[in-house]
């Protein structure tokens, strides 16, 4: 694996490669990686000549600074793992390499209804952080794939409109992979490393929520598996930030179930100031 930690020489790297006529997939990562993370790298070995990763806390998209400091880093197994799965290129740059003239909020992108709910309206500004962080990297890999993780489901409905923003929408295809969980349930994260062992066991009750709302689908109403699903939560120890269950295709509630719409149900919670989330298609 090829490590670079400035741009310029990436971006040589990546033009003499491109004269070869080789396709590129790039998996963009904040560090502290797990099996999540790899299972994407995986996907793109399978599928591209060239897999580039990077490792990045993007400073720009923490609403809070307390959890930007608090970003797992666990750079040397991440090397580690990543050499492990096959990834070819490792971008490893500093923040003043990304963002040369500060890497302070612009609100620059139009992102529409995905923006105002959900992860948009509990960490103001998170979504123009990570836009501002994607569009950047995309410039510089100029990939043929992009491999995000259904994990943060709206964070790729908002990519998903970025690539449009700035239009390469035809030019770079995004694949969205499952999410990869522990033995019981709760999803991969690198945030799961701040757990201490009474907290991790507790936060399996975000999957169980999760699952018991898939098995309840259809059965009872949308507000009162949502309701049951935060008492299990409150129970557990847990600040709720949202449980949800939206149509899948745009993230609109849905107050009652529909033959023929794909539902999503998507849980944000705090344990002890590890906040976490996820989602799981309930058909
Ligand atoms: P992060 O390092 O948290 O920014 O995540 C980098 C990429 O890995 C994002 O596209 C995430 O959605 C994806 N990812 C994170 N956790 C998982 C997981 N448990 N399974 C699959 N993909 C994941």
């Amino acid at each position: 694996m090829i490590l670079f930690k400035k741009i310029k020489d990436l971006s040589k790297w990546i033009d003499a490669q491109r004269k070869k006529d080789i396709t590129v997939g790039f998996v963009p990562t904040m560090g502290a990686l797990h099996a999540g993370h790899i299972s994407l790298i995986d996907a793109s070995n399978k599928k591209n000549d060239i897999t580039v990763s990077s490792i990045f806390v993007n400073p720009a998209q923490f609403n809070d600074p307390s959890d930007f400091k608090k970003y797992p880093v666990t750079i040397e197994q991440d090397i580690y793992l990543l050499e492990e799965a096959g990834c070819n290129v490792l971008l490893l740059p500093y923040v003043n390499e990304i963002y040369p003239e500060g890497s302070s909020l612009k609100m620059q992108y139009d992102l529409g209804f995905p923006e105002t709910i959900l992860e948009g309206r509990y960490r103001q500004d998170h979504f123009q952080g990570v836009c501002m962080v994607v569009h950047r990297l995309l410039e510089i890999v100029k990939p043929d794939r992009l491999y995000l993780g259904q994990k943060d489901y709206q964070q790729c409905m908002v990519i998903k409109n970025l690539m449009e923003i700035i239009d390469a929408k035809n030019k770079i295809e995004i694949v969205i992979c499952p999410t990869l969980r522990e033995p019981d349930g709760l999803a991969m994260s690198s945030r799961n490393l701040r757990l201490n062992e009474t907290e991790r066991k507790k936060s399996t009750t975000i999957y169980h929520c999760l699952d018991m709302i898939r098995e309840q689908t259809g059965k009872k109403t949308p507000a009162e598996l949502k309701m049951k699903a935060h008492s299990m939560l409150v129970e557990a120890g847990f600040i709720v930030d949202y449980v949800e269950i939206a149509d899948a295709d745009n993230l609109i509630s849905i107050k009652e179930w529909k033959d023929n719409q794909k539902n999503i149900a998507l849980i944000a919670a705090t344990i002890n100031e590890v906040r976490l989330i996820d989602n799981m298609l309930l058909n």
